[in-house]
């Protein structure tokens, strides 16, 4: 089992750790601040550094309970060797600034419209969102371009908090991010919370405080069905 540092703290840059499995060029850390690619939020990359020798960390997959850290060559160390980590941390801030700014979107359209979100991805500071919507028009997008960017300046804060299972069952809010979805052998869920605004079972790493998202602009709108559109936007 890999113990997730980022998880806990999003704004940690570097760690150290000790080797657990070394298969090639893949290896697999006791702990890591690195995130594993899941929920929408592609993985981190950067750099790991054992006995001297630097490798570059190229994609990071979670796999049962082991974290992956693919590296740019086969591993030339043993199980047991200690790891200095450190994180892209520009490319991980702006994949933090662009979760968030999901969040407030989906946020804003429960909230302001009743609806709800049908899928979504990101890459660093673009990003697209599906929701459950009949109509959507250049005048509507502008309308929620407005009203997410209200948010960015109201400076709410982000919690993160991982809650026993049946105490996450119990709020509604949860119920409608598909948490019955969740498998039983699942103890804990972890919740990600824009204070006032949105709460959701969540694995990613977010900003403290939706004012560090900056400025989002909703670059586009499409339908993918009757009752499914798209908007895509981008954090400056
Ligand atoms: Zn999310």
């Amino acid at each position: 089992m890999t113990e997730l540092l980022c998880q806990s703290d999003a704004y940690l840059k570097e760690f150290d750790a000790t080797v657990i499995v070394v298969n090639g060029d893949q290896v697999s850390l006791d702990r890591t601040a690195f995130y594993p690619r899941g929920g929408g939020q592609p993985s981190d990359q950067g750099e790991l550094t054992i006995a001297g020798e630097t490798y570059r960390v190229l994609e990071v997959k979670k796999q049962g309970g082991e974290v992956w850290h693919k590296l740019d060559r086969a591993a030339n160390f043993a199980i047991g060797a200690r790891v200095h980590g450190v994180i892209d941390w520009e490319r991980r801030y702006k994949l933090m600034r662009t979760h968030t700014a999901l969040h407030i979107l989906c946020g804003v359209m429960f909230r302001d419209y009743g609806v709800s979100v049908t899928g979504g991805d990101m890459e660093p500071l673009a990003a697209r969102m599906d929701f459950e919507l009949e109509r959507m028009s250049a005048t509507f997008a502008q309308e929620i371009e407005e009203k997410i960017n209200a948010e960015v300046a109201a400076a709410r804060e982000i919690r993160i908090k991982v809650l026993p299972r049946e105490e996450a069952f119990a709020i509604p809010d949860l119920i409608r991010t598909k948490i019955n979805l969740l498998p039983p052998d699942i103890q804990a869920v972890r919740t990600v919370e824009i204070v006032g605004l949105d709460l959701q079972a969540d694995g990613g790493t977010h900003v403290a405080n939706t004012r560090e998202v900056g400025r989002i602009k909703v670059v586009g709108h499409e339908s993918k069905g009757k009752i499914n559109k798209r908007l895509r936007i981008v954090v400056e």
